[in-house]
Order: C-alpha cells, then sequence, then structure tokens
C-alpha cells in the first residue's frame, strides 16, 4: 500500500486525506498543533467546494452548522450605526445564495471526523528533515521517530514548511500585501443577534460577530503595513492603533 505523509490538518490537509484513503492510500498526517487548531472567521464554502463536501456526504452537516448571520452595521467609533445591510455581509457576500457559510473550525472538524478512523494522525509535531530517496522520502519528526513514507505533501499553509524544507525559504516566493489580521473569540458582550458590526479606519478594521448561535462571538483587527514583518504564525505584534484614535488589541495575528 502506497504510504502518504500529509503536513497539516486543516482544509486541504483533512479534505486530502479523506479522498487517498477513498483510493487506498495508507495516510499519515502530521499536525503541529496539539490537535484540530481551533478558531478562524466564518468562510464560504461555494462553487466546486460545495460538490466536494457532497461527494463525502458532508453537505447536510455543514448546513447544519451554517452562521445564520441576518446581516451587518457600520459603525463609528463609538460604536454609533452609520448604515446597515440586510442582502450582504463582508464575510460572505449576498446572504441568498447556495453558498454555506460556516466557521473554519467547524468545517475542519467535520472534515476530520470523515476520515476517522482510517487517517493516522501525528499531532504536536513537525517535520524537520526530508531526504528524497527517488524511490521514496525518510522523514524525520521532532517527536515522532523517523519514518519512511512514499510521498510527502504540504498542506501547511501559506508559510508551508514543506515547501521551506523543499524548495528555498519563503521570501522567494511569497508576495507580500501589507495586511495583517488577528481573529480571535470572544464572548458575545454586544449580545449580537445573528448579526455582524464592522468600523473602518483609513488602515485599519475591526469587526465582531455572533457565532454559534449566538453563544459566542468572533472578533478581527486588521492593519495595513508594508513594513511590519511577523516571523512567525503567532506573534504578538505591539498594539496597534485604529486610524480614528481607538485603541485595539490582539491576543495573535497572521499576516497575509
Ligand atoms: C487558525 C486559522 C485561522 C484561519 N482563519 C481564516 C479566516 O478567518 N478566513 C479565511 O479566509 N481563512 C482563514 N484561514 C486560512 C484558511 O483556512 C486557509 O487559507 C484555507 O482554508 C486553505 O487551507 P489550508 O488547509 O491550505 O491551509 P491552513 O488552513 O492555513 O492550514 C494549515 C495547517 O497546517 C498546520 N501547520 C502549519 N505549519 C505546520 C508544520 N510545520 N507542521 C505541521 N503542521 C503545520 C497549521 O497548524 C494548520 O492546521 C485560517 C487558517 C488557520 C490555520
Amino acid at each position: 500500500m502506497t504510504k502518504v505523509l500529509i503536513s497539516g490538518a486543516s482544509v486541504a490537509g483533512t479534505t486530502l486525506a479523506y479522498w487517498l484513503g477513498q483510493h487506498g492510500y495508507s495516510v499519515t498526517v502530521v499536525e503541529r498543533h496539539p490537535g484540530l487548531r481551533p478558531g478562524g472567521q466564518a468562510i464560504d464554502v461555494r462553487g466546486p467546494a460545495l460538490t466536494v463536501l457532497d461527494r463525502m456526504g458532508l453537505l447536510q452537516a455543514a448546513a447544519d452548522r451554517k452562521t445564520g448571520i441576518r446581516g451587518s452595521s457600520v459603525v463609528d467609533c463609538d460604536g454609533n450605526e452609520l448604515s446597515r445591510d440586510t442582502e450582504s455581509t463582508p464575510t460572505g457576500g449576498p446572504i441568498d445564495n447556495p453558498d454555506i457559510e460556516l466557521l473554519r473550525d467547524d468545517l475542519v472538524e467535520l472534515l476530520y471526523q470523515a476520515t476517522q478512523p482510517a487517517t493516522e494522525y501525528l499531532f504536536d509535531d513537525n517535520i524537520t528533515a526530508m531526504d528524497n530517496r527517488g524511490t521514496g522520502v525518510d522523514v524525520t519528526f521532532e517527536r515522532e521517530p523517523a519514518r519512511s513514507f512514499d510521498l510527502v505533501i504540504g498542506a501547511d499553509g501559506l508559510h508551508s514548511n514543506v515547501c521551506r524544507l523543499v524548495f528555498e525559504p519563503e521570501e522567494r516566493f511569497i508576495k507580500r500585501l501589507g495586511t495583517h489580521a488577528a481573529i480571535f473569540t470572544v464572548p458575545n458582550f454586544l449580545d449580537l443577534d445573528f448579526w455582524q458590526m464592522w468600523h473602518y479606519g483609513d488602515t485599519t478594521m475591526a469587526g465582531i460577530y455572533s457565532a454559534r448561535n449566538n453563544a459566542e462571538a468572533r472578533a478581527m483587527l486588521g492593519f495595513m503595513d508594508t513594513e511590519l514583518r511577523l516571523t512567525t504564525a503567532m506573534s504578538r505584534p505591539s498594539s496597534p492603533r485604529t486610524s480614528s484614535g481607538c485603541p485595539t488589541t490582539a491576543g495573535s495575528a497572521r499576516n497575509c
């Protein structure tokens, strides 16, 4: 049986693990987080991705986890509503459409469950070296003893570890856009009812919306800075301020 190692247990890694498993491959997934990574925004499954979910038998389960957002407001720095929109949202576009908007971590959980029990997961681990022998790849891990695979696939995101190990440092391939975003979960302290609230500065934005049937909220802070370099996915930047003077705090950030 062909042995495949996938680095990264997010949308791409779990989906690929499912389909390779369906076609008779022996699949191992290594994920550097101690479990599935929680967090992220509402994301939209649309177009061909709906067909993929359907073929995986997950369409209804995903639809059951829809955000159900009814609309959004734009507010000033003090939270006063400037405008409202019940036809579209900044996260999902038009509300009345066939897309399925759900939280990123809810989608990954569904995909992960579909790979069980056939897929082996190595959580809290990381590939440290790969030796391509032509007929296979000898892989060294941070924790797990070294193993050999027929194929190694990088599904470890924008700052891919596999790409870094096989190719050059990412600076050669990444085009920085100068945008930075921090997304995190907070209590639904504004009592938002399937609703989003956004504030825009000249080069900054802040947003919050209720999630999981209003039981919690997801907050997002964004800013433009073409000079700032965050070297890891979980760097802590200094506290940015919105252009209108509102102080903001960010627990974690990733650069895009
Ligand atoms: C926590 C998080 C929040 C996100 N939030 C949003 C969002 O709000 N909106 C949006 O549009 N997109 C978001 N994204 C990005 C979006 O999920 C991806 O761009 C898209 O789904 C493509 O998925 P992917 O599986 O290719 O990569 P990603 O979803 O980026 O997944 C990469 C996976 O690889 C893992 N990984 C990274 N380095 C290593 C390593 N060295 N060894 C092993 N595993 C590694 C990561 O922990 C992660 O699980 C988020 C991604 C993450 C990880």
